[in-house]
């Protein structure tokens, strides 16, 4: 199997400042993402997510074990820059990841600090617009656009690094929903495409459209499986606070009003096909 992330005996802990004591956000974390898979994170606020999050971008590096990016030990400054073009982010607040005052210059941005040549940033810039569907606002003044057309943006000038992995922390948090289906539309199509992609999110109907699930309490992995292995345990969702999709949820609820149903519903047309089969 090849991994584009392998995190190994991981532990990370925030120093103690004046107001709080030192804190292990991460406890001895070991977490393989396997190339071109589509994982998403979930868990409670204060569980790892973002710090884990920064360890693959080596935005933070780990106080003991080893994160690897695409091969590169993310303490090995010599390839700080490897890993960074490895792995993209994409932050939850879409104002504060935008840097310049026109949508084709941010875009771009990435790309000049890693040295391109301007024919070829052109050319990503382009390719990368289209991928967002946000070429007609190349000219537009980035401040003036919605929270989706923003953070498409974002996830534009992460696409024109050409990495191999883009880690969305919280994406469409502050997002309303047609922002949140635009941007969620993208990260499946960029999935499509190859690119890995790594989810944090709190919302478990964009988590259940990833490949794999993995669940972060107290810096440790809670549970890891697909899915459906995942939202079919409820009672060990429910024990760390965190909720299923409404067609979980759904399915629960008619099955203990004796609705015959197969067990491992997990997406709404799964329930709707068991409540009304198409002939
Ligand atoms: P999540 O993304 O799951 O909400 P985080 O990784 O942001 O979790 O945080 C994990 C823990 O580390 C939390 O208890 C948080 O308070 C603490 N923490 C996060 N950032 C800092 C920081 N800069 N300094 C001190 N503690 C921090």
């Amino acid at each position: 199997m090849d991994d584009i992330v392998r995190m190994e005996h991981v532990t990370f802990t925030y120093p103690a400042t004046d107001v709080k004591e030192s804190f292990n956000a991460l406890n001895d974390l070991t977490l393989s993402i396997e190339k071109g898979s589509f994982v998403a994170v979930i868990g409670q606020n204060g569980s790892g997510k973002s710090t884990m999050a920064k360890l693959v971008n080596a935005l933070l590096l780990p106080g003991e074990g080893t994160v690897w990016v695409n091969g590169y030990d993310t303490r090995d400054e010599a390839h700080l820059w490897d890993v960074r073009q490895s792995a993209g982010m994409v932050f939850q607040n879409p104002d504060n990841q935008i840097v310049s005052s026109i949508v084709e210059d941010d875009v771009a941005f990435g790309p000049e600090n890693l040295g391109v040549e301007p024919a070829e940033i052109r050319r990503r810039v382009d390719e990368a617009l289209e991928a967002v569907g946000m070429t007609a606002f190349r000219k537009n003044a980035p401040h003036l656009l919605s929270g989706g057309q923003k953070q498409r943006i974002a996830i534009a000038g992460a696409i024109a690094m050409r990495p191999q992995c883009i880690v969305f922390d919280e994406p469409t948090a502050m997002l309303d929903p047609k922002g949140r289906k635009e941007v969620m539309r993208i990260i499946r199509q960029l999935h499509a495409e190859g690119i890995t992609c790594i989810l944090i999110t709190h919302f478990m109907e964009e988590a259940a459209q990833a490949d794999r699930i993995v669940i972060l309490n107290d810096g440790r992995i809670y549970m890891d499986g697909t899915p459906r292995e995942i939202f079919t345990d409820r009672d060990s969702l429910m024990a760390l606070g965190l909720d299923v999709p409404m067609a979980v949820d759904l399915s629960y609820q008619l099955h203990d009003l004796g609705v015959d149903l197969p067990a491992g519903i997990v997406e709404e047309e799964e329930l709707i096909e068991a409540l009304c089969p198409s002939k």
